[in-house]
């Protein structure tokens, strides 16, 4: 998945999620609950304005879960709802209509004030970065696969909606938006958990930030995966031994640096090293 962002293009998909606001009444903002921010947009209060919103900590399963309880409770000390799902497997995923329901509630019943007979269905969409797991939460909530996964920007299509129980109608196009990659550190979390494509950074600088932020807060499961008794100070020498112990190594037996980083990210991504968290709210 690969979509460029340009200013025209943020311009542009900015755009879009405002035209689709004006059609529903809650916005569900898909983040990644192993790192939260890093995984939002950088515009987002901007853009959905005082729309009714919940955060739904995504992929919850490969976070650490103690640090997930932690992200809940910061956001609702800012008063916003958040929830932490799995869509894949779909835990959490009954929670939403619910949670939708209830922050809804003052509005319908205005509605039935008026003395609407019939209220109609409450309409959502689903906003978030690529790769955050929209596709793949729509299909969960339609309950059989009418989302694509992939995005495909410029494809035009009518938007139709999905029926999501008899209470709620979801917007089956997403509200695609970006990162706030121009921060260092947030390009690098979002490469180390796989939603940026590993050809965009240099594979060893993101390893490097693995490994280094695994060294300070996870060095037990560091030592246990690659067996090592104590971890390196210094960097390189970090390389070399988990390249020598998982025989990431070139003709003439020297380390293979690249070779290195991508088991390192492989094996964080496919959860070898457990569920891990890459950022904590208040730091
Ligand atoms: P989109 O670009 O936001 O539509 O993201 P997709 O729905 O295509 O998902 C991106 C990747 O994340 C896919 O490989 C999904 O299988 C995976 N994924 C989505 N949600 C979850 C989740 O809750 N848990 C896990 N483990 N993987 C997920």
């Amino acid at each position: 998945m690969t979509i460029q962002w340009f200013p025209g293009h943020m311009a542009k998909a900015k755009r879009e999620v405002q035209e689709k606001l004006k059609l529903i009444d809650i916005v569900f903002e898909l983040v990644d609950a192993r790192i939260p921010m890093s995984s939002r947009n950088p515009m987002i209060d901007e853009i959905l304005v005082n729309k009714p919103r919940i955060v739904l900590l995504n992929k919850a399963d490969m976070a650490d879960e103690e640090i997930t309880k932690q992200w809940i409770a910061f956001f609702q000390n800012q008063h916003i709802k958040a929830l932490a799902i799995d869509s894949q497997a779909g835990t959490g995923v009954k929670q939403i209509v619910a949670a939708a329901k209830e922050m809804l509630k003052p509005k319908f019943e205005k509605m039935a004030a008026k003395g609407i007979k019939n209220p109609r269905a409450m309409r959502a969409l689903i906003v978030g970065i690529p790769n955050v797991g929209k596709s793949t939460l729509i299909n969960r909530l339609a309950g059989k696969h009418i989302a694509k996964t992939g995005d495909k920007p410029g494809v035009t299509k009518a938007q139709q909606w999905i029926k999501v129980g008899k209470e709620m109608e979801l917007l089956d196009t997403p509200g695609i938006l970006w990162p706030k990659f121009e921060d260092e550190e947030v390009g690098l979390k979002l490469a180390t958990t796989g939603a940026i494509k590993d050809t965009i950074l240099n594979l060893q600088d993101v390893a490097v930030y693995a490994l280094n932020f695994l060294k300070q807060h996870y060095p037990e499961r560091l030592k246990e995966r690659y067996s090592l008794v104590e971890i390196p100070e210094d960097i390189v020498a970090l390389f070399d031994e988990i390249g020598k112990r998982r025989g990431c190594l070139m003709s003439g037996g020297l380390v293979d640096y690249d070779k290195v980083a991508e088991l390192v990210l492989r094996e964080i991504r496919t959860e070898k090293l457990g569920r891990l968290s890459f950022e904590k709210p208040n730091e």
